[in-house]
């Protein structure tokens, strides 16, 4: 699980590192808000822990620009604000849960499995995915579009559903080489784009709605509406 800590001091932050990461968490860090907004954008966190009072900006400003942006993670807010205002503020502009400062290591991991539980479908919806008109049963590894059955091979199948976990968002080449082929390094290869071009002919056949779009320069959406 993946997890995004937006906190910028560093007895804090080191700490928490290291009980996040005993607890099986994979811990991405950020010590500022531009920095968090990058990283949450491109790094598809399962969960984000996100202090107030960040040295550029405010937190709950950086939540709103994330929602803003498409990262739908739920937010835990950690912070020493401990008005009931504040609270309810964080609470209202995006934040799922409120954890003030000092907090108990056992509190903090109690509820960020809650908010993993909340925000997790229940097993018979995780085994189906819809966007419009496509489903994939995930389970049998079957694609249709309107009814109509998609002969794909795994790897499209795989890319396919990548798509569809984040429609409405542009996902990059590089974020599709490591999701799908877990590839990390920049290669010049066009592999990405040749299985799109093939992925494409299957899923958007005539007459249809084309589903998936080039965004140029930068990478591909899978349309939502
Ligand atoms: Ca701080």
């Amino acid at each position: 699980m993946r997890l995004l800590l937006v906190e910028d001091e560093i007895d804090i932050q080191s700490f928490l590192r290291r009980s996040l990461e005993e607890a099986g968490y994979e811990v991405g860090i950020a010590a500022d808000g531009k920095t968090a907004q990058q990283l949450a954008v491109d790094g598809a966190f399962d969960i984000l822990v996100v202090d107030l009072g960040l040295p550029d900006m405010d937190g709950i400003d950086l939540i709103l620009k994330l929602r803003q942006r498409g990262v739908r993670a739920p937010v835990l807010i950690l912070s020493a604000r401990r008005s009931v205002d504040d609270r309810v503020r964080g609470l209202e502009q995006g934040g799922d849960d409120y954890l003030t400062k000092p907090f108990a290591l056992a509190e903090l991991l109690a509820r960020l499995r809650n908010l993993f539980k909340r925000n997790s479908p229940s097993p018979a919806e995780a085994t189906k995915l819809r966007v419009l008109d496509l489903e994939l049963d995930l389970l049998r590894r079957e694609a249709t579009r309107a009814g109509r059955t998609l002969q794909l091979t795994q790897q499209e199948f795989v890319l396919l559903e990548y798509l569809c976990r984040n429609a409405g968002r542009v996902v990059t080449r590089s974020m599709i080489l490591d999701q799908v082929w877990g590839i990390r390094i920049q290669t010049d290869t066009n592999v990405v784009d040749v299985h799109i071009y093939r992925l494409r002919g299957k899923v958007d056949g005539a007459g249809q709605q084309p589903l998936i779009r080039t965004m140029r320069g930068v990478g591909y959406v899978l349309r939502d509406r």
